[in-house]
């Protein structure tokens, strides 16, 4: 299991297709759907097209993207879902939280303003550390085929930004679970840093740095009674393959049962306590293909599922589990979860970072600013890169040997030297944003028509 954290460069436009003249929403997290989407992408730009490519390579294509790799959500750092289970007081004057999975009290739960009233399983952000989290913005419809503008056609887009208050670009946090059959090459892949772009295709939005490590995740709690939290909408079906009916109690039991006990070793479900859930219809887009997915009813994000066992499964199997999801097409993003033994528990506020201007500045902002400054910022973009990804496949093979290109005899003793220090003890992922503040500026200098230095 890798546990995967993104840091986000630019706004995240994280909607669905344009279709129409309404603005484009966007999520407030990266769906696992998106993130599998923009790898895929990745290793198309870096191998070509799966159908292009020699057989062990498409292999490892399929194994990756469309086999039994599970790509998770990602939240944002003070964010997450609040599980349909969970009652806080109306008005949010006071802390009032019930979780009604863990709450044997008799009556309804209420706080001095009123009933508790349950949320709506959507991704919350604690305190102000979010800060302004929705910019909109207004562009040409191109056509993606031939990468002009449709005459007169515009959109509204909002996107997620990519700074929270106090100035820090957003990280994202999530995992991605492979499977034992997934070749070593393939594996290697996955687990290396990489620059992608999540949603948006634009130049304007969506890059990312993608930076996996082993997990170093604690396996979570167990007991004989254990609410599974979806973080993402799962397909559940009966065995003919329809949507279950999750008030039918006796069904979802059984369903359950055959797709959990041989993933808990021997723990059984002895009943489904209790479900809170809602439904909603999801789709999909096959990027090979260029057609939409089947639309199936799934149970939205949020809803839990309350189940007791007749022994506790092992913490290690819940870890697993929660990595994997249950349900149809988890290789797609659908079906991920969290278990839990207790109550939840709304999250600290986290606590206040220094502010903008105390902050020491990105080492990434300072080398982007000395590469532009040189003049060879975009014989820098072409040539770094290759580094960057030597260095993430093989750490400490470190060298200065774009310095000794003829391209960059003339530069000057301070800049030579501020590069060697970068090239030397720069991490991979400072380097990658390095690359990525780099390309924006050069894009800015573009834009401003100014002729490529
Ligand atoms: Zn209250």
């Amino acid at each position: 299991m890798l546990d995967i954290q993104v840091t986000a460069h630019q706004p995240l436009a994280l909607g669905v297709r344009p279709a129409g003249p309404a603005p484009v929403p966007t999520r407030l997290h990266v769906p696992g759907s998106v993130l599998r989407g923009a790898l895929a992408a990745a290793w198309i730009a870096e191998y070509g097209l799966p159908t292009k490519v020699p057989a062990n390579k498409r292999r490892e294509f399929i194994a990756l993207f469309e086999g039994d790799v599970s790509y998770g959500p990602l939240f944002a750092t003070g964010s997450q879902v609040v599980p349909l289970s969970v009652l806080r007081c109306k008005y949010r004057h006071c802390a009032a939280v019930v979780d009604e999975a863990f709450d044997d009290a008799e009556g309804e739960p209420s706080c001095a303003c009123g009933p508790l009233v349950p949320g709506r399983g959507e991704v919350e952000f604690t305190g102000a550390s979010a800060g302004q989290l929705v910019i909109q913005s207004t562009h040409l419809q191109i056509d993606d085929a031939h990468g002009v503008a449709e005459e007169g056609q515009l959109f509204t887009r909002r996107a997620l930004t990519h700074r929270d208050a106090d100035g820090t670009e957003r990280t994202f946090h999530g995992r991605i679970t492979p499977s034992n059959k997934l070749p070593d090459e393939a594996a290697a892949w996955l687990a290396s840093v990489r620059r992608l772009r999540l949603g948006g295709r634009r130049g304007t939005s969506g890059a990312v740095t993608y930076t996996p490590h082993p997990t170093t995740t604690a396996p979570p709690a167990t007991g004989h009674r254990i609410a599974l939290r979806l973080t993402a909408p799962a397909i559940l079906t009966d065995p003919s393959g329809l949507p279950l009916d999750l008030a039918d109690h006796q069904a979802l039991h059984a369903a359950l049962e055959d797709e959990l006990a041989p993933r808990l070793d021997g723990a059984h479900i002895t009943t489904v306590g209790r479900v809170w859930a809602r439904r909603e219809r999801v789709g999909g887009w096959h990027a090979a293909s260029r057609l939409p997915k089947p639309v199936e009813l799934a149970v939205s994000a949020g809803s839990v599922l309350l189940l007791h066992f007749d022994q506790p499964p092992t913490p290690d199997d819940l870890l697993t589990l929660a990595g994997s999801g249950i349900g149809l097409r988890r290789n797609e993003g659908f079906g991920a979860l969290e278990t839990a033994t207790t109550a939840w528990q709304q999250p600290a506020e986290p606590e206040p970072a220094a502010s903008g201007r105390d902050r020491a500045p990105d080492p990434a902002e300072t080398y982007a600013r000395r590469l532009f400054d040189t003049g060879h910022g975009a014989w820098f973009i072409d040539n770094l890169r290759p580094y960057i990804e030597e260095l993430a496949e093989h750490p400490g093979t470190r060298h200065i040997g774009l310095l000794e290109r003829p391209r960059l005899r003339q530069l000057a003793p301070e800049d030579r030297e501020a590069i060697t220090d970068m090239l030397l003890t720069a991490p991979v992922d400072v380097l990658d944003r390095t690359l990525g503040l780099l390309t924006a500026l050069h894009r800015g200098l573009m834009q401003k028509g100014n002729p490529r230095p």
